[in-house]
């Protein structure tokens, strides 16, 4: 029916309601071409990172078309969180699921058919069962096959399920099929196409940059000293949600309890907890009932909460893939937000090994080594994982720390002599941990049984803290002065170049350690995340009020708690920064806001201005 309209109609209307369902003045990077596509109902895959806006691709379309669009989801959750924020703006979905009751499924399969509904959101077992049998008494507008990377094995997250839909367009071969996923890699891009018989279909890639993302690695640090970090991370960021990726199930429960002790609320989520006690550790991240969670990379993809503000890695994680799509469950609403990684050499020898082990043994340790790659890096980090991604940048990003404290380096010969002559003089056969001991003059019961305490090099860095010391050994590792050999128990091997230093025919650089969390505390450093003002409405203040966000936050809370909504669903923290910024007081000014809807306009708006008057 679209065809007929004038591009340049056709375009007004797309943004008219744009702007009067979800709020938004313009369309994101390639969602407006997307949806022109999907229109002159052709097949599409759409990559686009997490938070990169790919909801609005399939939906806007399914508020232009008559009949439903189907959505195929593979959890519940996240079908939950759609459909509630899709509400939110006063638009008809429902999910069919098996969690719903006999009612509510009667219910939403008799609007199905009426076709009340613009979006249906369903599992993939639903969708193949009802193939046959609802899906045909409805006008079915699109196909929209959500997370599509489920349907490769080559995927993190595969579902057997999901192999089965290339039977959709046999059976619809007239409706349009898109499918949006936020991994990118080759493989799996191809495998979606086949696996779902796309004809011809458009490839759409976003960039992966996501800007509004600061990168920072930590190195070397052990236990204590990365719970300290933590903790101060945590303070600069009070009252903000965010998530602590661990590699163990039993670290994410001792992180947990640290934190805890700290009267920080930290909840756990795990594969090994029952279904039951990890939906409550959602739900209550979700409705911030609880500020962390300490979690294994179990946890994430039922997650659309858009405040998220921080990610940590308490590990190395084993693929940038991973590490990405973790960090990038932060900032979705585009506001400025943290991720922190801590890398250390027993996580990379102990990764190294579950590579080595695994099946696709090749392609883990490339994966892993590319990662060891970002952690190490002395260059801008962005331009290291967009890179990964095949996107090439000329530009340093400043919103990482090698681009905030580009490395400065320094005559490192003697330490590193130090290091490597007590490698050799144990006759290459200890591993760091005990490097360190010696090198610090530490009595372990270790060193002492093997009487290493007589050795010339016993306590001859006893200067540099351990903690440096290890910052030193992954320097050097990565210098390639000593290899490890994970098949000797992880011993230290002299390199040829090492043995160049040690014998003093070739110097050492070294780079100088930081170690600024201190500092940053005493400065209760706590950023602001601050809105571009070109995203401001015309003709209104713009300074933002601490208080008048705060009581802004009440309010909303109060009003989510009225609808049991998460508190995001009902504003987002942009649409609250954007009102302490703008104080609009009359409807039409709130409504001006970016992210309000008709809908949310009518529904909240006079709540909220009244409000906002008495902070004039
Ligand atoms: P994805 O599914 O790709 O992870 P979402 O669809 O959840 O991302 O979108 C991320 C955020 O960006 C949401 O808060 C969404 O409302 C917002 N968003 C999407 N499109 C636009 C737009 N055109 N203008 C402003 N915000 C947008
Ligand atoms: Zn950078």
């Amino acid at each position: 029916m679209y065809l007929c309209l004038t591009k340049y109609r056709l375009r007004n209307f797309m943004l008219q309601t744009l702007k009067t369902y979800f709020g938004y003045d313009s369309f994101r990077p390639l969602q407006e071409e997307i949806i022109h596509h999907l229109l002159n109902r052709k097949d599409a895959l759409v990559l686009m990172p997490t938070g990169g806006g790919k909801s609005i691709c399939y939906q806007l379309p399914a508020l232009l078309n008559e009949g439903t669009t189907v959505v195929v989801s593979p959890l519940i959750s996240l079908m939950k969180d759609q459909v509630e924020s899709l509400c939110a703006n006063g638009i008809a979905a429902g999910a069919l699921n098996s969690n719903n009751d006999e009612t509510t499924n009667a219910a939403l399969r008799r609007a199905c058919m009426e076709g009340k509904l613009k979006l249906l959101y369903i599992s993939p077992e639903k969708l193949l069962a009802e193939i046959n049998y609802l899906l045909r008494d409805m006008h079915i507008s699109l196909f929209a096959i959500d997370e599509a990377h489920c349907i490769s094995q080559w995927g993190h997250d595969f579902r057997p399920e999901y192999t089965q839909m290339g039977i959709l367009h046999q059976q619809f071969p007239e409706v349009p099929i898109v499918a949006l996923t936020a991994t990118a890699d080759k493989i799996t891009r191809e495998d979606i196409i086949q696996q779902l018989h796309l004809e011809k279909p458009k490839i759409f890639i976003s960039s992966f940059d996501r800007p509004n993302l600061s990168l920072t690695v930590k190195r070397g640090y052990q236990q204590k000293e990365k719970s300290k970090a933590i903790l101060d991370f945590i303070n600069r960021h009070s009252g903000e949600s965010g998530i602590l990726y661990c590699m163990s199930r039993s670290k994410t429960e001792t992180v947990a309890q640290m934190l805890q002790k700290q009267g920080i609320k930290a909840g756990i989520y795990h594969a090994g907890l029952s279904a039951a006690r990890r939906d409550q550790a959602q739900d209550d991240f979700i409705h911030d009932r609880t500020q962390v969670v300490c979690a294994t990379i179990a946890f994430g993809m039922g997650i659309d909460k858009s405040n998220v503000r921080w990610v940590i890695h308490y590990n190395l994680p084993k693929s940038i893939e991973s590490f990405y799509q973790e960090i990038g469950r932060s900032g979705r609403d585009g506001l400025p937000s943290d991720t922190l990684l801590f890398y250390s050499l027993s996580d990379l020898i102990l990764l190294t090994k579950f590579a080595t082990e695994s099946r696709q043994q090749n392609i883990n340790i490339e994966k892993l080594q590319r990662m060891q790659q970002y952690a190490e890096s002395d260059i801008c980090r962005r331009r290291i994982l967009l890179s990964y991604f095949g996107e090439n940048t000329t530009q340093d990003c400043g919103n990482c720390d090698v681009c905030k404290n580009p490395p400065q380096r320094f005559d490192g010969t003697i330490i590193v002599q130090k290091a490597l002559s007590g490698i050799v003089r144990t006759e290459q056969k200890i591993g760091t941990s005990m490097l360190v001991d010696i090198l610090r003059g530490t009595l372990s019961s270790e060193v002492a049984e093997r009487g290493y305490h007589h050795l010339k090099t016993f306590g001859a860095g006893r200067e540099v803290p351990a903690r440096d010391w290890q910052d030193y050994l992954l320097q050097m590792l990565q210098l390639g002065y000593f290899e490890i050999a994970y098949n000797e128990n992880n011993h230290l091997k002299i390199t040829a170049s090492g043995s160049d230093v040690l014998f003093g025919r070739a110097s050492a650089q070294l780079v100088v350690i930081h170690r600024e969390e201190a500092s940053e505390v005493k400065r209760g450093r706590k950023r602001k995340p601050s809105i571009p003002v070109q995203e401001l409405p015309l003709g209104l203040p713009h300074t933002e009020s601490e208080e008048l966000f705060e009581a802004l936050r009440q309010l909303r809370k109060r009003l989510a708690d009225q609808e049991a909504l998460p508190a995001y669903i009902v504003l987002s923290d942009k649409v609250l920064h954007l009102l302490s910024t703008s104080r609009p007081t009359t409807l039409e000014a709130f409504g001006n806001i970016s992210g309000i809807g008709e809908y949310k306009k009518k529904k909240y708006g006079k709540e909220f201005i009244e409000l906002i008057s008495k902070y004039y």
